[in-house]
C-alpha cells in the first residue's frame, strides 16, 4: 500500500491544483479512482466484486476527489501567501474559499537565502543543565523568553533580572505556539537595542528548539523569523549575542494547514456516512479511523482479504457466492435450517452453529445488529472468521 501513497499517487495527482475542478466531472473521476482500485485490489487480494467506498473507508484511503481538493487548497495557501495567488469567482481560484476561511492570515513568504548570521546557537544537553546554568557568568545580561497557547489564547513574554525588564502581550488566537516563541525573542531585542547598555554578552533563554532552528537557519521561509533575524542583528552590532535552549521543547504548527486536513477529513467521513451504498461495511466500519486501518494493514495479503471480506459481505459465504453466480443455493452450511440464508449478518451474529466460536472470539454468543461488531478490532474478527474456516476457498 505504501508504494501506492509514496509513488503512484503523488505522480498521479501531480499539478492538482490547475485541474482538481476536472474531477467534478464523473468520467474523469472514474478514470482515476480506476487506479486506486487496482491499487487496493492488488495490495488486499479482495474479491472484484467489493465496492470502492467499501475497501476506501477500511484502509483510511481518502477518496481521490478530496484528497485531491486537499493538496490543492495547500498548494494555494502557500501561493497566496506570496501574493502570486490571484482569486477571481470561477475557476480553480476558488479552490481557497471552498475549504479555508480566508480571514485567517499566515506568515509564509517566499523563501530566501540569508548567510549572515549575526549570533551563536548553543544546544545544550539536559545533563549540562543540571549541573549548572550554561553560558552565565557575572557579566552576561540573560533574557527568558517563552511562548504559549491556551484555550483562553496565544501569549508571549521575556523577563531579564539583569535588565530589570519584563514583559508580556498577546497575539492573535489563530497564533502558534512557534510564533509566540519567535515574536518573545523579536521583540526583546528589539527592546535592549534601545537600552543604553555598553557592550556585553547577551543569552538568550528559548525553550523551543524549532524557534531556534528557524531563527538560525539560512534559509528564511516566514516573514516574523525574517523580522526577528533582522533585530538580533542590529542588536548583535553592539552586543555578543548567543541563544540558548532550555529543555522542555514544543512543536511548531501551522493551523491553516491542519484546519484544510480537518476539513477534508470531516468531509470524507460526512461522505461516508451519508452514503446509501455499502450499508454492510458502515455497520462494521462507522468511521475513517487511521489507526485501526493501520493495524489492519499489517496483517497477510490472505488474512487482509478474509478480513476485508467479512467487513464488506464481498467474501466466500453462500449469500455473496450465489449473487455472483458460484453456488445454486445460499442456506447456511451450520444450522441446517432451512430458512437461514448464509449471509455475513447470519454469519457473524445470529447462526447458532457459531455461537461457541462467537463467544471466544468476539465475547458473546449472539448479537443483534452488526453495529454491535463495530468497536472489536480486526484482530478478534479475523481470528473468528479463520476458526469457523467458512472462508476459506472450497
Ligand atoms: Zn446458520
Amino acid at each position: 500500500m505504501w508504494m501506492y501513497t509514496a509513488i503512484v499517487r503523488p505522480i498521479l495527482t501531480y499539478g492538482s491544483l490547475v485541474w482538481c475542478q476536472a474531477l467534478e466531472k464523473s468520467t474523469n473521476l472514474k478514470t482515476l479512482t480506476k487506479v486506486q482500485r487496482t491499487a487496493c485490489i492488488s495490495t488486499t487480494g479482495v474479491m472484484k466484486s467489493t465496492p470502492n467506498a467499501g475497501f476506501e473507508a477500511i484502509l483510511n484511503l481518502t477518496p481521490l476527489d478530496l484528497f485531491v481538493q486537499e493538496l490543492a487548497a495547500n498548494s494555494a495557501l502557500r501561493l497566496s501567501q506570496t501574493n502570486i495567488w490571484s482569486t477571481s469567482q470561477s475557476g480553480h481560484t476558488t479552490i481557497l474559499s471552498n475549504n479555508v476561511d480566508n480571514n485567517v492570515r499566515t506568515d509564509y513568504m517566499t523563501p530566501y537565502l540569508d548567510f549572515n548570521k549575526s549570533f551563536n546557537v548553543s544546544f545544550p544537553n539536559r545533563q549540562d543543565w543540571e549541573n549548572s546554568v550554561p553560558f552565565s557568568n557575572e557579566s552576561t545580561i540573560a533574557i527568558l523568553t517563552d511562548g504559549s497557547k491556551m484555550n483562553t489564547g496565544v501569549g508571549a513574554g521575556f523577563y531579564s533580572e539583569n535588565l530589570n525588564l519584563a514583559s508580556s502581550f498577546r497575539l492573535p488566537d489563530y497564533s502558534s505556539v512557534f510564533q509566540a516563541e519567535i515574536l518573545a525573542v523579536k521583540n526583546a531585542a528589539t527592546q535592549i537595542s534601545m537600552m543604553p547598555i555598553s557592550p556585553a554578552d547577551i543569552t538568550f533563554f528559548i525553550d523551543s528548539q524549532a524557534a531556534i532552528k528557524a531563527i538560525s537557519a539560512t534559509l528564511i521561509k516566514s516573514k516574523l523569523v525574517s523580522c526577528c533575524r533582522e533585530e538580533l542583528r542590529v542588536l548583535g552590532m553592539q552586543h555578543n549575542v548567543r541563544l540558548c535552549w532550555v529543555p522542555g521543547h514544543r512543536t511548531p504548527q501551522c493551523e491553516m494547514k491542519r484546519n484544510i486536513v480537518e476539513h477534508i477529513f470531516q468531509k470524507t467521513n460526512e461522505r461516508w456516512n451519508l452514503l446509501e451504498t455499502c450499508c454492510h461495511t458502515r455497520k462494521l466500519w462507522p468511521n475513517y479511523d487511521e489507526k485501526k486501518s493501520n493495524k489492519i494493514l499489517l496483517l497477510s495479503k490472505p488474512s487482509l482479504r478474509s478480513l476485508i471480506g467479512v467487513l464488506t459481505g464481498h467474501n466466500l459465504l453462500g449469500y455473496h457466492k450465489k449473487k455472483i453466480g458460484l453456488s445454486t443455493d445460499d442456506l447456511c452450511r451450520g444450522c441446517g435450517n432451512e430458512d437461514e440464508q448464509e449471509d455475513t449478518t447470519h454469519f457473524l451474529c445470529h447462526c447458532p452453529a457459531l455461537c461457541r466460536t462467537r463467544k471466544a472470539f468476539l465475547g458473546n454468543f449472539f448479537f443483534n445488529e452488526l453495529e454491535e461488531l463495530s468497536e472489536l478490532s480486526g484482530h478478534s474478527l479475523l481470528n473468528f472468521v479463520k476458526s469457523t474456516k467458512w472462508l476459506d476457498n472450497p
